[in-house]
């Protein structure tokens, strides 16, 4: 039987296409390629197991499948959308989930929702334990995926508790590694774009907040984890281990230098901090070392280190993402 992987030509969702097709399944991905891109999936054309349906999922699922799980992921996760689209995103979050679990229901599958940190809002309490309730505007610039994402989560609630379906609720910190689109907007790829082209570093902000970034493989393993087990309340899926903006800066300057044999010093430039950027984001991922027996492996300084000799060979060849 089938699993559904929507948001898969994206960065997390096309590492997990890559990890089910290894382990055997039958992936269907369904992907509107708003802010992922066939340069992601490309590698998987011709493998028996591996289809590809263009939908949106704001839009009913026109597919006769029955699949076992359905991992829903596609959302736009990069603040530079939130600003853009923030209509597109809402519909994104509501219908496209809405969608997600009904085709579940008809079928009787299991679904994993892609949640995200984002629902702690900027946080009162570090680490954010899956029982902290956050701290959210709702009427801000990240609005629409904060609140989105807390929509998605109750709408996951809800359907469990009138269809007694089976849900999974992923709360996703900070993933970082290859396949991000360069120019998306997030932290990782932009340090990156900025030293390889010998552009000043650009932080929101002076530079000491807190972030936790997991190596995607870590995050494929921890919804893998989460999807096979018995669980059915939201659990957090990241890295406690904590650096800061700045820091972080200086290690993607420092390598991408070494990489490309530069002596040259990448400056970085700070500017006011984003409006309800959160200060600091950490979570506390007991939960996830007790009912999934999952936790990262991959420190910050490796998953750097391969990420960025991606982006050294790969960049050529990514599209701009699109406004929709
Ligand atoms: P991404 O932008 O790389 O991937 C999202 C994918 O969903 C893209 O391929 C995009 O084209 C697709 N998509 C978006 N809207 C769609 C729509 N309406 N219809 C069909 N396809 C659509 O983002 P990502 O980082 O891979 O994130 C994947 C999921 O994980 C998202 O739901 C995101 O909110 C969640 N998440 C990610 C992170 C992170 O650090 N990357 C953190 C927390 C949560």
């Amino acid at each position: 039987m089938t699993i559904i992987v929507t948001g898969g030509a994206g960065f997390i969702g096309s590492c997990l296409v890559e990890r089910l097709l290894a382990e055997g399944q039958k992936v269907l991905v369904i992907d509107s390629l708003w802010t992922g891109s066939m340069v992601n999936v490309d590698k998987f054309k011709g493998h028996p197991n591996y289809r590809f349906a263009n939908w949106d999922v704001r839009n009913k699922y026109p597919i006769r499948e029955t699949p076992k799980q359905i991992y829903h992921l596609a959302c736009p996760a990069s603040p530079d959308h939130f600003g853009e689209s923030p209509i597109e995103i809402l519909e994104t979050c509501f219908r496209g989930t809405q969608n997600s679990l009904d085709l579940a229901v008809s079928c009787n599958a299991r679904v994993l929702i892609a949640s995200t940190s984002e629902i702690y809002g900027d946080p009162r309490v570090t680490p954010q334990s899956e029982d902290y309730w956050g701290n959210t505007n709702s009427f801000g610039p990240r609005a629409c995926y904060d609140e989105g994402k807390r929509i998605t989560e109750a709408l996951a609630y809800g359907y469990q508790q009138k269809h007694n379906l089976e849900v999974r609720i992923a709360r996703i910190f900070n993933a970082y590694g290859p396949s991000m689109q360069l120019r998306d907007g997030r932290a990782v790829p932009n340090f990156i774009a900025a030293a390889m082209e010998g552009r000043p570093i650009t932080i929101y902000g002076d530079g000491s907040a807190g972030r936790c970034f997991q190596y995607v493989t870590d995050c494929v393993d921890g919804l893998i984890s989460l999807m096979q087990s018995g669980y059915t309340r939201p659990v957090n899926i990241g890295t406690n281990a904590e650096t800061t903006v700045e820091d972080l800066a200086r290690m993607i300057a420092a390598l991408v230098a070494e990489k490309i044999g530069s002596t040259r010093k990448v400056p970085i430039q700070f500017f006011p901090a984003r409006t309800d950027d959160p200060y600091r984001r950490k979570p506390d991922i007991t939960l996830a070392k007790e009912v999934l027996g999952w936790q990262p492996r991959v420190i910050l300084r490796d998953g750097l280190e391969k990420t960025v000799d991606w982006f050294l060979q790969n960049s050529g060849k990514m599209p701009v993402v699109k406004v929709i």
